[in-house]
């Protein structure tokens, strides 16, 4: 963003000014023209109409918006099924296994999603694998299991859609459909998926920055979605001793500077059960719409993702910490 100032006023002065407000700006004097503020990116978000407001500023030059629908969406809370997330809506917990591996398996997990203050319940029935070997659902069956569980207690429904070709059969369950990390920038996936008419959960791609995120996003708006909620999960770090890195800044970022919905998944972030009360915490504490955490009645048996599932008590307690 570029400030003109005014002729008659002094530059520094305005430097000051826009400091105040948290604008850090490069001064770039030309020889015949007036002279020119470059805001730093990392500044503080400020509106146009304020800093016109400054004393000494003569005009404001933005880029236009390469997000024009997204823009639309600012501060809007958006309902999945009958659950409200966003402004003025207290934050949501959407919560189950990993994958959906038996009827009796989500049945339970619903369950405890429920008692413990959830109102969506996940569970992949198509499950990217880093690896071509492991356990990659369950497919179609998995998915009419989870409607099913969803529909005895109450609750809606998350799941993925990995591939172009199973977005019908997930659209006809889901009230909210999954992109994975794996597939942000899978546009030809964006587009099918936003033409479903659902809302998205759309998760942060794991080297993604929050540009190509967002981008992403407009993406699914423009191919029909009626709202993005955008999911922090981790993204790659030098450090091993967790999963992924959290990052905490880019909810804040997504919440305080795009004023947009941001959802939290720890589960994934960490890899770690013991680590998810902690970052839940945390994640509300930055501005998060709500969680997204996975759960199975018996990690000891989960065929994906068990080290960082919660056992029954675990979900309790984090409900009772954050939700109830
Ligand atoms: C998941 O939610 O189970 C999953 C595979 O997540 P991600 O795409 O964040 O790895
Ligand atoms: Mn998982």
């Amino acid at each position: 963003m570029l400030v003109t100032v005014n002729q008659h006023a002094d530059p520094e002065q305005v430097q000051a000014e826009l400091q105040g407000l948290g604008l850090w700006a490069q001064r770039l004097d030309s020889h015949n023209g007036p002279t020119t503020l470059l805001i730093a990116p990392y500044s503080a978000t400020v509106s146009i109409e304020t800093l016109r407001a400054v004393a000494g500023v003569q005009d404001v030059h933005a880029a236009r918006s390469a997000r024009p629908r997204l823009d639309e969406r600012v501060r809007q809370a958006a309902s999945i099924g009958t659950t409200v997330i966003g402004p003025g809506a207290p934050p949501v917990l959407m919560a189950g296994p990993c994958s959906v591996e038996s009827e009796e398996q989500i049945q339970s997990a619903a369950l405890m999603v429920r008692a413990a203050g959830g109102t969506l319940l996940r569970g992949g029935a198509y499950k990217p694998r880093t690896s071509p070997y492991p356990f990659d659902g369950h497919g179609e069956v998995a998915l009419d299991w989870l409607r099913a569980a969803a529909d005895a207690h109450g609750l809606g429904v998350v799941t993925e859609a990995m591939s172009e070709q199973h977005v019908d059969q997930v659209a006809r369950v889901a009230d909210l459909i999954q992109v994975g990390s794996r597939n942000m920038q899978n546009f030809a996936l964006l587009r099918v998926v936003g033409a479903t008419g659902k809302p998205v959960l759309l998760k942060r791609g794991r080297a993604a920055t929050i540009d190509e995120w967002l981008l992403a996003g407009e993406h699914l708006l423009a191919a029909g979605a009626p709202d993005v909620i955008f999911c922090e999960r981790g993204i790659a770090s030098f450090d091993a001793s967790t999963r992924n890195l959290l990052d905490l800044s880019a909810v804040a970022v997504l919440k305080h500077q795009h004023e947009l919905l941001v959802l939290v998944d720890p589960s994934h972030a960490t890899g770690r059960a013991d680590l998810v009360l902690p970052l839940s915490k945390a994640a509300l504490a930055a501005g998060a719409d709500g969680l997204l955490i996975e759960t199975h009645p018996d990690r000891r048996l989960a065929q994906s993702d068990g080290p960082q599932a919660l056992q029954p008590d675990a979900l309790q307690a984090l409900g009772e910490a954050c939700f109830l």
